[in-house]
């Protein structure tokens, strides 16, 4: 998959990243799909306003690029609160914690991505934050080290994770909100891509936004980041405007398939199919196959290959389904691990 259009935003520019937040929705009116998850914050949000209260800690949990972030912006903006953004990975020391949560004022939300990466003595130190809004603090080291308690002002902690299976079961307790976000229809895509194509100011058609939409692989960053390129083909090799012609040249030019599936998605089904005959395969087994980290294969890749069909897990393993032998235009043997 070409770095850009990963959902993971790891290898995302500085540039990129800012298009990004340039685009990000700002209240819960703008933000697309998810019905289900934000008529339930809406109602938590307007009863935390209305008691002058901080918001229960949330977790939002789903694959990579489809909405975590902007959802905890949208919270903090619509609670009318400063949102500070961490992640678990860069939070490794109580210390770093304990400088955001002292800063924190009344009600804030401090947003922690990729949660499930924090290290096990930070997360102990969110718990009594998370609970009774208090933090030890170590004052001076070795023999007259001794630490102080004090208190936070209360506030509401948004974790976001791509495995919240990897979170311990303490700090899954702690959390009153749990939300899943799903993959969006292509209509949902649509309607995305036409809102931040107004928000760039770049002409498209409906046609053509649909064409990218089926093409994104159900999740809106890689929405934008297609339209984004789309345009670069359209201001060079078009007339500047994003039509039907120059989409589907411009996707066809970037390797990605009528499905959505871009090179590495096929890779893994080509791999699967050749190299494993169709037999269930192990997920780490698949990893050194096609070179990718197991993390990823499985955070990635895997949930979208499963949700649309082309694999399924089984208790030996992964398998490949009818719909990727199709797929790939190979015949499907009646027995999985038989030579073709
Ligand atoms: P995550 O935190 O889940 O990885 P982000 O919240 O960073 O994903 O979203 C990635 C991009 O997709 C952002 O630029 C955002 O504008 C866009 N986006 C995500 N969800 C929606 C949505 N429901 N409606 C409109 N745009 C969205």
């Amino acid at each position: 998959m070409p770095d850009f259009l990963r959902p993971d935003k790891d290898n995302y520019s500085d540039e990129e990243l800012q298009q990004e937040n340039h685009i990000r929705p700002q209240s819960f009116g703008d933000f697309a799909g998810q019905r289900q998850t934000l008529e339930n914050l809406e109602i938590f949000v307007a009863a935390a306003k209305a008691r002058g209260t901080s918001l229960d800690h949330v977790l939002l949990h789903g694959p990579p690029g489809l909405g975590k972030t902007t959802l905890s912006h949208i919270i903090a903006n619509e609670l009318g609160v400063n949102c500070k953004v961490t992640s678990g990975p860069v939070l490794d020391k109580p210390a770093n914690l304990a400088g955001l949560l002292t800063n924190l004022e009344e009600n804030d939300v401090l947003f922690i991505d990729e949660i499930h990466r924090l290290s096990p003595i930070v997360e102990e130190y969110l718990y009594s934050a998370m609970e009774d809004y208090k933090i030890d603090i170590m004052l001076e080291t070795g023999p007259n080290a001794r630490s102080v308690q004090i208190g936070l002002n209360p506030f509401t902690l948004i974790g976001a994770t791509t495995r919240s299976g990897m979170l311990t079961k303490p700090m899954l307790a702690r959390f009153g909100i749990q939300s899943r976000l799903e993959y969006y229809s292509v209509e949902l895509l649509s309607s995305i891509i036409q809102r931040s194509a107004r928000v760039l100011n770049i002409p498209i058609y409906e046609d053509a936004a649909i064409e990218i939409a089926c093409r994104s692989r159900g999740t809106p960053r890689i929405a934008n980041a297609l339209l984004r390129r789309v345009r670069d083909f359209a201001e060079i090799k078009g007339n500047g405007e994003i039509e039907l012609g120059i989409t589907r040249f411009a996707l066809n030019a970037l390797k990605v398939d009528e499905f959505g599936l871009d090179e590495m998605d096929n890779k893994i089904l080509r791999t699967m199919i050749e190299n494993f005959r169709g037999r269930a395969v192990g997920i780490s087994a698949l990893a050194t196959s096609i070179g990718e980290n197991p993390e990823t294969l499985e955070e990635v890749y895997e949930p979208f290959l499963i949700q649309e069909g082309f694999i399924i897990r089984t208790p030996r393993g992964r398998e490949v389904t009818d719909k990727a032998y199709k797929h790939l235009g190979i015949s499907a043997p009646k027995n999985p691990g038989e030579l073709f």
